[in-house]
């Protein structure tokens, strides 16, 4: 896939890409009054604003609906800043086009669902637009990488990722659990794709936000997408994780953002010998498992020439509480030692068994 990154869509960024804006449209004057104050600082990229809004029981503020893109537009007017929202279906595609919107997103309950991502992908056919596909609900990573698939197969090349966590049956501190390995896995699955995080979504609740977002720009993310309302009490959606702009600005000034190259050739090099080092480590990890392996090997052959069952739970047992011991003294977690421990003596013990079936 050959996509063109964020830096080339026309925005002016400094490094990461930064969206803002309330969750919902909800009048002219909230959405200029928090889009100034967000864009006085020039510290946010883009401005952002749900116009239709898929909520999960009817009746509840379902979005202002295309009224809201004016005051998008007179927001972009006062501001300079590019605009952003979520489509649905080929008709808001077509208000978008209309009103002049920069870059549109898929939400999460969109991606979820092939027939109408791909509606929305024909509908964008010879259309130069750049769009962002937010995650689906659950934690399906072909799915994310099927919306994706479906645009640019459309001609889209201006594609970006929104994590934005993902449902679970458990209680959790968050709203939707980020689950991080899966955002890393989709920039394993499709090399170029840039990922912007949405600490909002993730968290639910202000008092995540900050930790969450700190951890999505060490783990190299390219953005950062929060929502913000100039009265987040009486916020009509979402209310509980939208900030007030100057929090929101307070925010991104007290954020690290560390980079993902070096440009500083020394620490570069000291970068080099280190790894070299876990290189060298891993090498010993591999080689001391697969002789470890071998002598589980041969104890099962002596078993089974002795006609003694494959697990011996005293053996076991003391294994454990001495491997934890000195595990504890070399400053390793009980909980990991306990997992890999777990995990080498699955893999011995099935070895063992397969000698014991032969
Ligand atoms: C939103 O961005 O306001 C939104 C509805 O998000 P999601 O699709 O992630 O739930
Ligand atoms: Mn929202």
């Amino acid at each position: 896939m050959e996509l063109k990154g964020i830096k080339d869509w026309g925005i002016n960024i400094n490094d990461k890409l930064i969206v803002s804006g309330p969750c919902s449209a909800e009048s002219e004057e909230q959405v200029v009054n928090t889009c100034k104050a967000l864009a006085a600082n020039n510290k946010v990229n883009m401005l952002r604003a749900g116009i239709w809004k898929p909520r999960t029981r009817p009746n509840s503020f379902e979005g202002i609906g295309s009224v809201g893109l004016e005051w998008l537009v007179q927001a972009k007017k006062e501001t300079g800043l590019p605009i952003s929202t979520e489509v649905a279906n080929p008709e808001h595609i077509e208000e978008c086009l209309k009103a002049g919107v920069d870059v549109i997103w898929l939400g999460a309950r969109t991606t979820v669902n092939p027939f109408a991502v791909q509606a929305i992908a024909d509908r964008l056919r010879g259309v130069d637009i750049p769009v962002m596909v937010k995650n689906p609900i659950n934690p399906d990573v072909q799915l994310w990488r099927g919306a994706i698939e479906r645009l640019y197969n459309s001609g889209i090349n201006k594609i970006a990722a929104i994590h934005r966590g993902f449902s679970s049956f458990q209680e959790t501190a968050y709203r939707n659990e980020p689950k991080w390995e899966l955002a890393i896995e989709l920039k394993t699955l499709i090399k170029d794709i840039e990922i912007i995080c949405d600490p909002s979504h993730i968290c639910g609740n202000r008092e995540l936000i900050p930790m969450v977002s700190q951890k999505a720009l060490d783990l190299a993310m390219d953005g950062l997408m929060i929502e913000s309302h100039e009265n987040p009490d009486v916020a009509l959606s979402d209310a509980a994780q939208q900030l007030k702009p100057n929090d929101l600005i307070s925010l991104i000034d007290n954020l690290h953002f560390r980079h993902e190259e070096f440009d500083n050739s020394l620490m570069a090099d000291k970068l080099v010998d280190l790894r070299s080092d876990i290189d060298h480590m891993d090498t010993e990890i591999l080689e001391t498992l697969s002789k470890r392996m071998k002598v589980a090997e041969q104890i099962g052959q002596f078993k089974k020439d002795n006609e003694v069952t494959v697990l011996q739970v005293n053996r076991w047992e003391e294994i454990l509480e001495n491997r934890l011991k000195m595990s504890g003294a070399l400053g390793l977690s009980d909980d990991f030692i306990k997992e890999l421990l777990n995990l080498i003596h699955k893999e011995s013990i099935s070895k063992q068994r397969r000698i014991l079936e032969d």
